[in-house]
């Protein structure tokens, strides 16, 4: 059966009586059809061996009819050919232009996250990112400060405009920090967490799926699939670097990886060159080859002082390599005829 899976794929106009029309044709001769609303796009995945019938004249065209192994269903290019755009909060990723999300590994102080999401947003990021919750290695590490770092965010997202790119760890924390970030990231050891990739797919916010540091391709896109088959288009996939033999460098950037998610997938890219690398010095080049190779999106670790950082600290760039990296990316995105997402909210005055 699943050797004749495809999905039906609509015009977002075609309303529920059609797709009930759809559903009864396509089980006219046995088999199933399961609609699902992805996004705005109605869709029908149906197994078996097709309609009895011909199509009755009422019923709509498919804008297109998409063939699956059953491992990338609504991820795949062909769904939508054009590509999906998702919105975290004002920003849009994958329309073209290149979208930086910046800020502190983690969250520490209000103080701190204020300064940085002020610089970051001065040189063009159009997202603060920093972690409340930490996934640490060890368990004496940092761990984050949980819900009042998440409070710090809404606060600085409140001064700023900027929107809120913060990792979720736990499928039983879904619900609450979802009702404050406007994306969800989902850390590269969690990937593989299917509870929490549902939860995560089901809390109606954008998903950032970062690649988990030992999976392939195949189950970066599987992975993402738990999202998708929730109804949930507003995916992106984050490439932030794999183990390999390699020890000069944190993790080693699959940059083969940026292009194949773009040609397999509708779904923005996004690189976190700063985890990748590990290195400030090499941010910058690779995130520039990053862009290169078609990335719609960067996250970039950021933090006044990094000496003195709870989290990540080595990686993080400082406020002035950060504005050098953001004159670099401008001039690499007229190269390539992209140009770098702009700032549309305004910025506001602290209260207090
Ligand atoms: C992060 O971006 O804060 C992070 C923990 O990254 P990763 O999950 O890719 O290690
Ligand atoms: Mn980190």
């Amino acid at each position: 059966m699943s050797g004749h899976e495809r999905v039906h794929v609509f015009a977002p106009a075609v309303g529920a009586s059609d797709v009930a029309g759809w559903v009864e044709y396509l089980t006219s001769a046995g088999g199933t059809a399961t609609p699902l609303r992805f996004g705005a796009t109605p869709t029908i995945l149906a197994t078996g061996d097709g309609p009895a019938h011909a199509r009755p004249a009422h019923l709509p065209e498919p804008l297109a009819v998409v063939p699956t192994t059953g491992k990338s269903r609504y991820g795949h290019s062909d769904i939508r050919p054009e590509g999906t755009i998702v919105q975290i909060g004002p920003a849009d990723i994958g329309d073209g232009a290149i979208s930086v999300f910046a800020g502190p590994c983690a969250v520490e102080t209000s103080e701190q996250l204020h300064d940085t999401v002020g610089v970051v947003r001065a040189a063009g990021a159009v997202g603060m990112r920093g972690g409340a919750f930490k996934p640490r290695t060890s368990p004496y590490d940092f761990q984050g400060l949980w819900w009042e770092g998440l409070a710090m965010l809404d606060e600085a997202r409140e001064r700023s405009g900027l929107p809120i790119l913060t990792e979720v760890l736990d499928p039983r924390h879904v619900t609450e920090v979802a009702a404050v970030a406007d994306g969800l990231q989902i850390g590269a050891r969690n990937m593989q967490n299917f509870e929490l990739l549902r939860e995560a797919g089901a809390a109606g916010k954008p998903v950032v799926l970062k690649r988990g540091f030992g999976c392939t391709v195949d189950e970066v896109l599987a992975a993402a699939e738990y999202i998708l088959c929730q109804g949930n288009d507003q995916v992106v996939l984050c490439e932030r670097g794999i183990r390999t033999f390699e020890s000069a460098t944190r993790f080693t950037l699959d940059i083969s990886a940026v292009a194949l998610f773009k040609q397999r997938t509708h779904l923005p890219v996004m690189v976190d060159p700063s985890h990748s690398a590990g290195i400030p010095s090499l941010v910058e080049p690779v995130a520039m080859a990053a862009v290169a190779a078609g990335a719609d999106a960067l996250l970039v670790d950021v933090h006044g002082q990094p000496e003195s950082a709870l989290c990540d600290g080595k990686q993080a760039l400082l406020p002035a390599d950060f504005e050098q990296l953001m004159g670099r990316l401008e001039m690499l995105a007229m190269g390539l005829g992209r140009k770098l997402a702009g700032v549309t909210a305004p910025m506001l005055q602290p209260t207090g």
